[in-house]
């Protein structure tokens, strides 16, 4: 990893200063927190993104709500993490560009950062940071090797071995979402076809809820008018004991359980953590994600295999993007 003198200079003071900054930066809200080396969050802050602002605005709330943080800490921060949804460099620190800021393009966001806190400043995508934050602090603690899946838009996903996230050479390592599990399959938003994220991103999701009530009517699902359909809908309709929206989860879950078995054979992991929205929708997705997962793994890997779910809910993106930071200086 090319570390600037600045960062340098900073690891040497890190010794005695404990605390560090996460940042989530979201479509809404930017969301800050002072985390300790156990990964708890000692106070934490939130500023409107103003996501349709010039880039210079955002960057600019986001610095002050870092200076705000680093004052209520009495000068201990010893660096600061980001984690945004979108394409990274995560070794230059520059986000190149992503869904919830649009107007940001190749904009230098480390660089700009530090020059104005004089602290070290990393930057990664929201699934690299959520696969950090589990692995230390969540449900993929003590894994000797993990998969992180994050069920959302579109379906994230991070990787850890040994210890370490894997970034691959380009930082865009762990892109389960674009995995295939069937290759002339629906299209996915990347313009590939069956891609994981074609079923069990939103869009998939919400393409599977319609087929299935089609099938169903007397399914409660029929009464939400179809353009303010959401997958928590199918998820409120599944806990009621619509048997419609239990097969959509159903279903979703083993989508899920054979990519993750690909992941398996490849890598043998130990763990793979599922997080996001949708995880919550229940046991529906997790059973059926455990059965395909031992239909289709290798025996000996899938002997070892845990499927869980993820433990931090949304406070992973601070927390992560902590975690980034401890790893930097
Ligand atoms: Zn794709």
């Amino acid at each position: 990893v090319e570390k600037t003198p600045n960062k340098k200079g900073q690891a040497v003071m890190t010794q005695d200063q404990t605390l560090f900054i996460g940042i989530d930066l979201g479509g809404t809200n930017i969301k800050g927190g002072l985390v300790d080396r156990e990964g708890k969050i000692v106070s934490e802050n939130t500023v409107p993104t103003g996501a349709s602002e010039p880039a210079g605005h955002t960057l600019g709330k986001m610095t002050s709500l870092i200076e705000a943080l680093m004052e209520s800490a009495g000068g201990k921060v010893a660096g600061v993490g980001i984690g945004a949804a979108g394409q990274v460099d995560h070794e230059k620190g520059v986000f190149i560009e992503g869904p919830n800021v649009p107007n940001w393009k190749n904009v230098p966001v480390a660089r700009e950062i530090q020059k104005a806190i004089n602290r070290p400043v990393v930057l990664d995508n929201d699934a690299h940071v959520a696969a950090l934050g589990e692995y230390a602090y969540g449900a993929g603690r003590g894994a000797a090797a993990m998969l992180m899946v994050t069920l959302g838009t579109g379906v994230g996903g991070g990787v850890v071995l040994d210890g370490r996230l894997y970034r691959g050479i380009n930082n865009t390592a762990g892109e389960f979402g674009h995995t295939t599990i069937q290759h002339d399959g629906p299209v996915c938003a990347c313009g590939r076809r069956g891609c994981v994220e074609a079923f069990i991103g939103t869009q998939g999701i919400l393409r599977r809820a319609r087929e299935k009530m089609m099938l169903d009517r007397n399914s409660v699902l029929h009464g939400i008018p179809p353009n303010e359909m959401e997958p928590r809908h199918v998820g409120e309709a599944a806990e009621k004991g619509d048997p419609a929206a239990q097969a959509v989860l159903r279903d979703i879950g083993e989508f899920l359980g054979a990519g993750v078995a690909n992941v398996v054979n490849l890598l043998n992991i130990e763990k793979a953590v599922i997080g996001g929205g949708v995880s919550n929708a229940g046991e529906w997705i997790f059973e059926s994600a455990r059965e395909r997962l031992a239909k289709d793994a290798l025996t000996v890997p899938r002997g070892t295999v845990r499927l869980v779910r993820a433990s931090l809910g949304n406070l992973a993106g601070i927390v992560g993007a902590a975690k980034l930071a401890m790893e930097a200086v």
